[in-house]
């Protein structure tokens, strides 16, 4: 195996290295509209409803798909890596790294998994940049999983008549009214997000953009301008498991590949701990730089 093919392993998914998990409670602090599109509403009184869901016993609540999720974050993390100077794609049809078949050529000759990893090591035959690598690609798997999150809780269901707003004036369009439903603040809703074999200044960048939640910088579903969409981060678990080492990492996730740090997590302290983990993201940033200048030639921060 070569040397990048051994630094940067994780790069694939065909053997699990490691498994990080964050797991707990998000509450909405302001109104929260997930939507679920106009068609979805034809054969309701309200313009806009909400995404829901049917439980088991026929009950029908609102919930946060995993994808949304997924969604809002990867173009926030896409943002805060553009700010970083680094290049990355926008991982939408027309501004992404892959269109799906360039591993066909090597999956044909039935290339091994290292030269698999090799080939993105070194970029060829085109680069893929880190927000590919992490959260995806046609013909590349997410190495990151949003879970839907469901009530944990009550929750009330709001409604709401507004006043469309014409894009071109910023006013008020004349008899343009439209009706939202959306979940009343205070609902508790589950969270849960994996990182399969991803180095800790990659899961940071997302713990950074978790802390921009927290804080309401970053907000989730539709109507935010207009005061939606604020959610709170409760009890966060930070927990995984090192399949190599067969063991549970709890006190400290080890650093993952050349450009990697250790990371502490602090029990007692969730928020701690994300800081740590976006410390992880801040301290790679330059040899991050470095790999995005080579055109994403991962080998170059060997040298
Ligand atoms: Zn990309």
């Amino acid at each position: 195996m070569s040397v990048a093919a051994k630094a940067f392993e994780w790069f694939g998914l065909h053997k699990l290295v490691r498994r990080v998990v964050f797991e707990g409670t998000i509450t909405n602090i302001e109104p929260l509209r997930v939507g679920a599109g106009r068609a979805a509403a034809t054969f309701e009184p309200v313009d806009l409803v909400v995404v829901k869901i049917t439980t088991a016993d026929g009950k029908s609540i609102p919930y946060i798909p995993g994808s949304s999720l997924k969604g809002v974050f990867r173009s926030y993390v896409v943002k805060l890596m553009r700010s970083a100077e680094l290049a990355v794609c926008g991982g939408v049809p027309g501004d992404t790294c892959l269109k799906g078949d360039e591993f066909e050529e090597l999956e044909k000759h039935r290339a091994s998994y290292e030269s698999l990893v090799e080939n993105i090591a070194n970029a060829l035959p085109k680069p893929i940049c880190l927000a590919c690598l992490m959260f995806g690609s046609p013909g590349l798997a997410s190495h990151i999983r949003f879970y839907d999150s469901y009530p944990t809780d009550g929750y009330r269901l709001g409604y709401r008549t507004m006043v469309a707003i014409d894009r071109r004036t910023g006013t008020a369009k004349p008899r343009a009214l439209f009706s939202v439903e959306y979940v009343e603040p205070g609902a508790k809703f589950s969270f849960r997000v994996e990182f399969v074999n991803l180095p800790n200044y990659a899961i940071g960048v997302v713990a950074e953009s978790l802390l921009d939640m927290h804080m309401g910088l970053l907000k989730i579903g539709g109507l935010k301008t207009r005061g939606f969409g604020w959610v709170k981060i409760e009890n966060l678990k930070v927990y995984g498991y090192d399949y190599r080492g067969g063991a549970e990492l709890k006190d400290s996730i080890p650093a993952l590949d050349p450009l990697d740090v250790d990371v502490k997590v602090v029990e007692s302290s969730w928020l701690e701990t994300l800081k740590n983990f976006a410390n992880a993201w801040r301290g790679a940033l330059q040899k991050l730089r470095k790999v995005s200048e080579s055109g994403w030639r991962w080998s170059s921060c060997l040298v």
